[in-house]
């Protein structure tokens, strides 16, 4: 078995003006898979592991054969991160039901999430990613991850995320 890019359930334009189709391309079609692909060279010659889901080999990175493990944390987290990135994206939504309590709950205003979650975001130093997570105590946190390390590997459960990459938002020839 081997990995594969997961379908983009939407056109490249549909996150426009936020996000330009030029840029979501790339970062999809070429950045993305690029993980996925360095994923499969790294599991070539591993081929108990490859059956697993890629969620399962960063939930239990202790079980991974040292040589690898940065290789599956880094292209198995851009794997993971990325297409969890993808099925969250969307505009002109509202935040309603359970979620939407808990975060005026939490931060005491959506606004003030927002505020919260994108300080954070934009004091991230370097490559890695923001995130609203349910923590190992099952309360939602704002937290950051540097490269492409991914929050389940914590323990933690993802809810919203960002990608605060260069390439997720820096058109660059590739
Ligand atoms: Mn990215």
């Amino acid at each position: 078995m081997t990995y594969e890019l997961p379908k983009l359930e939407y056109p490249y334009t549909s996150l426009e003006p936020f996000m330009d189709s030029k840029t979501v391309e790339i970062h999809y079609s070429k950045h993305h898979q690029a993980y996925v692909n360095k994923l499969n060279e790294t599991l070539q010659d591993y081929p108990d592991l490859q059956e697993k889901k890629v969620e399962d080999l960063l939930k239990n990175l202790k079980e991974i054969p040292e040589e690898i493990r940065q290789s599956i944390i880094n292209f198995g987290g851009g794997h993971f991160n990325h297409s969890f990135f993808w099925q969250i994206l969307k505009k002109d939504t509202k935040f309603s039901g359970k979620i939407s309590k808990a975060i005026e709950k939490k931060f005491g205003s959506y606004e003030k999430f927002k505020e919260n979650f994108t300080k954070s975001a934009l004091g991230l130093f370097g490559s890695g990613w923001t995130w609203l997570v349910l923590n190992k105590n099952k309360e939602l946190e704002i937290i950051q991850t540097k490269n492409q390390d991914s929050p389940i590997s914590q323990g933690m459960k993802p809810l919203i995320t960002i990608d605060v990459w260069e390439h997720a938002y820096y058109l660059v020839k590739v």
